[in-house]
């Protein structure tokens, strides 16, 4: 909880050791993977560094950065700031809040004292725990040690200590990473020029939270799951899918025969999609249905394009060509204009039932059902006109 400004070159530029995945965890975390920090950061009542920038806004940079790696979130709020020493001294408690600021000591709230910085030390980040789960981590505060000079800067390390990069390295503390001594990593003990996060302190943090979006993840997914490619409908039944996206979408737009149809909603729930992509925002409410008369296209071939747009100019079609087997009427009301009372069924096959004379609305057709996969049941696969 470190960073010690003395023994700076050694510890970066020998490069011993180096072997992948060597961070160190702290064997603590944060059970719900998020941490919102509460910051109205100054120093020497300053809000700014002298290079011009905002302690408030290097930090949040920092938080950021760790976000982009791992399924980790840092929040910060700087509308209602929280002191790390709350619940110490003459500061007022504020529940189990995270603070971070300059502060001229290290704040305990186990015993209530303020405690000096280590020697030479720059910052300190401060884990609560539950006695009862000490592998959970309940609040963090930082300290950064106001009797240094300070500014922010990118690059080699200059007489003025980067907050940034010790914000950076707090912060992994705060998710749960220990000192990495071998490694180049920002989450070495001693303080230098790296300012970035490095391999080894993203692999740590993949560790304990997870990657950030597999960057193999296309932006947009889709499946038409109803009906399938080369599927055979009849009467009443479903278009089905989902879409997931990692950016809003702002169109999901369905053709039929090339003819616009219409536009979808998207927001069905389907668990199953949502535990199969998880990195995709709100997957597992990414499904789309509707319900429509087939019977009302001529018999033979048609064909759906779905094509989903995101708002980043991200577009994604997907395209089933489907049979239709249809009666000469497309609705009948009347059930006493349907009867199989002179037609013969005979079973064709494994999964294939056929039927004769079936009279429909006053003609006779041949119907064969088959089993269909997709609808766990038999359904039409023929409809043939015999008289
Ligand atoms: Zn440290």
């Amino acid at each position: 909880m470190k960073m010690n400004r003395l023994a700076v070159a050694a510890a970066l530029s020998l490069g011993i050791g180096v072997q992948a995945n060597a961070y160190v965890l702290d064997g603590s975390s944060w059970p719900d993977g998020t941490a919102t920090f509460h910051i109205n950061i100054t120093n020497q009542g300053a809000a700014s560094s002298p290079s011009g920038i905002r302690w408030n806004d290097a930090f949040r940079e920092a938080a950021g950065k760790w976000n982009a790696q791992s399924k980790f979130v840092f929040n910060v709020d700087e509308n209602d700031p929280s002191h790390p020493c709350a619940g110490v001294g003459s500061y007022p408690q504020d529940g189990f809040r995270n603070g971070a600021d300059f502060h001229p000591k290290v704040c305990n709230q186990v015993d209530g004292t303020e405690d000096d910085y280590g020697n030479k030390t720059l910052a300190v980040t401060v884990s609560y725990v539950y006695n009862s789960k000490p592998e959970e981590k309940v609040e963090t505060d930082i300290f950064f040690n106001s009797a240094e000079s300070w500014d922010i800067y990118d690059g080699a390390a200059r007489t003025r200590f980067d907050f940034k990069r010790v914000a950076l390295h707090e912060l992994g503390h705060v998710m749960g990473l220990g000192h990495e001594e071998s490694n180049p990593a920002i989450m070495q003990p001693t303080i230098g020029d790296t300012y970035n996060l490095q391999a080894d302190d993203i692999a740590g943090a993949q560790t304990l939270y997870g990657a950030a979006s597999d960057p193999g993840d296309p932006p947009i997914r889709m499946a038409i799951e109803e009906p399938f490619n080369g599927d055979v409908k009849a009467g009443i039944s479903n278009f089905r899918g989902w879409v997931v996206s990692m950016n809003p979408l702002v169109s999901l737009t369905l053709y039929r025969d090339g003819v616009l149809f219409d536009t979808l909603d998207h927001n069905g729930k389907r668990v199953d999609v949502g535990n199969k992509y998880p990195d995709y925002p709100g997957s597992d409410n990414s499904g789309f249905s509707f319900t429509t008369n087939f019977g009302i296209l001529s018999a033979g071939q048609h064909q759906y394009r779905l094509v989903a747009r995101d708002n980043q100019g991200n577009t994604l079609e997907k395209t089933v060509n489907f049979n239709v087997e249809r009666y000469d009427s497309a609705w009948v009301g009347d059930d006493t204009l349907i009867s199989l009372d002179n037609a013969g069924v005979q079973i064709t096959g494994s999964r294939e039932i056929r039927i004769d004379g079936m009279r429909h609305d006053g003609k006779e057709y041949r119907v064969i059902l088959n089993w269909k996969k997709a609808k766990q049941g038999f359904d039409v696969q023929e409809i043939t006109r015999t008289q």
